[in-house]
């Protein structure tokens, strides 16, 4: 029985199709198979990378001289030829069967004479073939030369289907046909095929059977699974008590700890804004932040393609001299922006990862109130901390739970002692607490943040640039 959720009435195919096409593009072949060859392809690829039962079916068909050759050959050749594909075991002797069947229904191993028939009358002629149901059916209709009008369900497609909402979680594949034929008025046997690869990728990059990867998805704001998390994660923010026992990690300096409750929240957003010309010192304090934060996990520093040239690059061995180990730093270097935050909340859903920082100049279209809603959300999901690094930027509305403001300041020398990179920051943003300023110096050997005192000497650059 076809289940229909009021999800669905507000996404449907038109809807999905126009998200999928901006994603993924138009998917339009020419040149197609036989009908056999199509029933062959299909019964061969099922469970199996695309690539390798096609590698499967051209040493089928250059083996055998024809589909009726295929058919009187012995189960262990078929077997042999078919190494590779899932369940060879199996598929070798049913395809044997199939074809047998074929012959044996309709006198030769040949469906063209299907292109007379209606598609239901088609589909019925198909399932009764010995090893053949709704998938293999829809795509000997719809892919070969015969241009059906049928939707090809396999289990990426199913998948999908069933977290966006458009049919149950228990569907299955004659369910989800119906569901989708019936809701596919406008769309004739081309957009069908079209349909069934756009989604066959979103489900091979974003919605995986591992992970569904929804701040990436084209279908995200009308998908009934990703609202379902959002409504279940703001419930579980919302919970009363929730906002009483935060995971905090000091960050050595007294007052600043104080003021914090304890520490630097995990599983939030923080910004940190550099002064203008104080974009190093901005990235030495924030790394520090992270470093804390993170511990023995991996922190994540994306980055614009061009931040290097603008604001210096990350060096290893700066890395090392302030005391931080660059091997738990992973760099990711992106297009822009958008690419950026995108990348950021995917990351920030794996839970190996103890801090992500976001290195963005300027002030993108893309970083609204929304964007910064979603790090927060994603942030809280695994409780990795997400460090949003703006330079030559104003504050602006966000979900930000701690804002600072830094520049650099004057290192405490002695003799050829250059002293600890020094810090002036005002926490102008306190969601839980009182504001402040201090004069902060890293202590690279313990790796904590302490007191300094505003002095006038040498300034030390307090960055890993
Ligand atoms: S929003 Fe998430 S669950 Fe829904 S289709 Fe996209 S990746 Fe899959």
């Amino acid at each position: 029985m076809q289940v229909i959720f009021p999800f669905r009435q507000a996404a449907d195919l038109t809807s999905i199709r126009e998200r999928l096409t901006v994603r993924f593009g138009k998917i339009r072949v020419e040149d197609r198979p036989d009908p056999i060859s199509q029933l062959v392809g299909s019964f061969i690829g099922s469970r199996t990378y695309d690539w390798k039962s096609w590698d499967a079916f051209v040493r089928l068909v250059q083996r055998y001289p024809s589909w009726d050759a295929v058919a009187d050959a012995p189960v262990a050749d078929l077997e042999a030829i078919l190494e590779g594909v899932t369940f060879s075991e199996k598929k070798a002797p049913e395809l044997r069967q199939a074809l047998c069947s074929i012959r044996t229904r309709f006198g030769l191993i040949d469906l063209n004479f299907l292109a007379d028939h209606s598609v239901d009358q088609a589909l019925n002629c198909l399932e009764k073939i010995h090893g053949v149901g709704r998938k293999i059916a829809a795509a000997t209709l719809n892919f070969s030369v015969l241009r059906k009008r049928t939707f090809v369900i396999d289990t990426h497609v199913l998948r999908i289907l069933q977290r966006f909402g458009f049919v149950g979680m228990r569907a299955d594949t004659k369910a989800a046909y119906d569901a989708v034929m019936a809701s596919a008025d406008g769309l004739d046997a081309d957009d069908l095929f079209e349909l069934h690869w756009q989604m066959k990728s979103l489900g091979q990059t974003i919605c995986t059977h591992a992970q569904a990867l929804c701040a990436s998805c084209p279908l995200s704001d009308i998908c009934l699974h990703r609202v379902e998390n959002l409504t279940t994660l703001k419930a579980f923010l919302d919970k009363p008590g929730f906002e009483e026992a935060p995971i905090r990690t000091s960050l050595g300096h007294g007052d600043a700890d104080f003021y914090l409750k304890g520490g630097l929240q995990h599983g939030v957003l923080h910004e940190v804004f550099a002064r203008t010309g104080h974009e190093a010192s901005a990235t030495g304090f924030v790394a520090g932040l992270a470093v804390r934060v993170a511990a023995d996990k991996h922190t994540l520093w994306i980055r614009q393609d061009f931040s290097a040239h603008e604001f210096g690059e990350l060096s290893p061995s700066g890395l090392l001299e302030l005391g931080f180990d660059p091997v738990r730093m992973l760099l990711l270097s992106v297009a822009n922006a958008s690419d950026g935050l995108r990348a950021a909340n995917d990351a920030l859903s794996c839970a190996a990862l103890g801090a992500v920082v976001i290195e963005i100049p300027g002030s993108p279209k893309a970083l609204d109130l929304t964007a910064s809603r979603r790090l927060t959300l994603a942030a809280a999901q695994k409780s990795v901390t997400a460090f949003l690094l703006r330079f030559c930027a104003q504050p602006d509305a966000s979900t930000a739970e701690t804002r600072w403001l830094v520049r650099a300041a004057a290192s405490q020398t002695q003799n050829e002692d250059w002293g600890y990179p020094a810090f002036e920051v005002d926490l102008i943003r306190n969601r839980h607490g009182k504001t402040g300023n201090w004069f902060m110096e890293w202590n690279c050997d313990e790796r904590i943040f302490q007191n300094a005192t505003a002095y006038h000497g040498a300034v030390v650059s307090a960055s890993a640039n």
